[in-house]
């Protein structure tokens, strides 16, 4: 706020800057305990397959209910815990308690089934995402072509070699990749050339309107046209009607995930969809 005031602006006692300051100072001292009381979970989004209409795949997001019964959104809370670092320990965590929840659907009867995982950028720094990864799997003792790892578009473009090794090293496992938010980060594709993905995720806002807005059309179009000529499965994220589902199946979209089907459930709620799906 202040940069965008100028630098020969001077700037008076800011009340509100002042709040929310306070706000994020108090919302960082509740994550930290927030890790020991065990006040996260996780909960899992299907993923159906359009052709069939099973769920092929679930996606773990993060849910964190204060005290209180409050839940505070991933939106507010990721952010703060990449710049404090306290993702590595609760993404960490997320890998395990994802792989442990896979293994358990898995053994009621599904034995297909995958998950998916987001990882943020931070999460590569201190070169121990391979060694965290591969101890979740064998722990659980599911194989690497069962997990999914969703990146966003920023890490890949940054083109650095750190990282990179680590996605190769993870690659070579049998981890898989999909790339999140697909369309919302930047419009020079030549990361895809370098970069083993097997997956595009299309980001909500292109799916949301799809079938009212006479643009989005034409773009998910040639998204979906585009990844097959490249070999990438592609997902549709944030469908809500059956329209939207129908249009996308035309399409030739190969996945899709909203709340159409289904939101972030929690794991027996899941096992229940999977008992009682067609
Ligand atoms: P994302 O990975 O793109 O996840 C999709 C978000 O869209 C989720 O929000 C999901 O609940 C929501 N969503 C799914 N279907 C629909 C729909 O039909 N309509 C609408 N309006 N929304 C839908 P959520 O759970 O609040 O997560 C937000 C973001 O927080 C995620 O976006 C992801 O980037 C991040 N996040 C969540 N869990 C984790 C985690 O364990 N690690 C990391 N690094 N990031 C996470
Ligand atoms: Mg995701
Ligand atoms: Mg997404
Ligand atoms: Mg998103």
């Amino acid at each position: 706020k202040a940069k965008e005031d100028g630098r020969n602006t001077f700037r008076f006692y800011d009340s509100h800057m002042d709040q929310a300051n306070v706000d994020k100072f108090n919302l960082l001292q509740n994550l930290r305990s927030a890790i020991n009381s065990r006040q996260f979970s996780l909960y899992y989004q299907p993923k159906i397959s359009l052709r069939s209409g099973q769920i092929t795949s679930v996606e773990a997001l993060l849910r964190w209910q204060q005290a209180d019964g409050r839940f505070v959104s991933p939106t507010e809370f990721i952010p703060l815990a990449e710049s404090s670092g306290l993702i590595t320990e609760l993404g960490a965590w997320v890998i395990d308690e994802a792989c442990q929840a896979c293994a358990r659907i898995r053994r009621q009867g599904y034995p297909h089934l995958r998950i998916a995982v987001n990882l943020s950028y931070v999460q590569f720094k201190n070169g121990q995402l391979e060694h965290v990864i591969k101890q979740a799997l064998q722990q659980a003792a599911l194989p690497a072509s069962s997990l999914e790892l969703e990146l966003t578009e920023s890490l890949l473009i940054d083109d650095d070699d750190f990282i990179k090794r680590q996605l190769d090293a993870l690659s070579t496992l049998g981890v898989t990749f999909a790339i999140d938010d697909f369309g919302t980060g930047y419009s020079n594709l030549s990361y895809l050339r370098s970069f083993n993905a097997t997956t595009l995720k299309i980001d909500r806002s292109f799916i949301m309107s799809l079938c009212q807005s006479e643009r989005d059309e034409p773009l998910v179009k040639a998204i979906i046209q585009m990844a097959a000529s490249l070999g990438l499965k592609t997902v549709a994220e944030g469908i809500e009607d059956a329209q939207t589902a129908q249009l996308l199946t035309q399409l030739g979209c190969d996945e899709g995930q909203g709340y159409y089907w289904a939101p972030a459930l929690p794991e027996q709620s899941i096992l229940t969809m999977l008992n009682t799906q067609p």
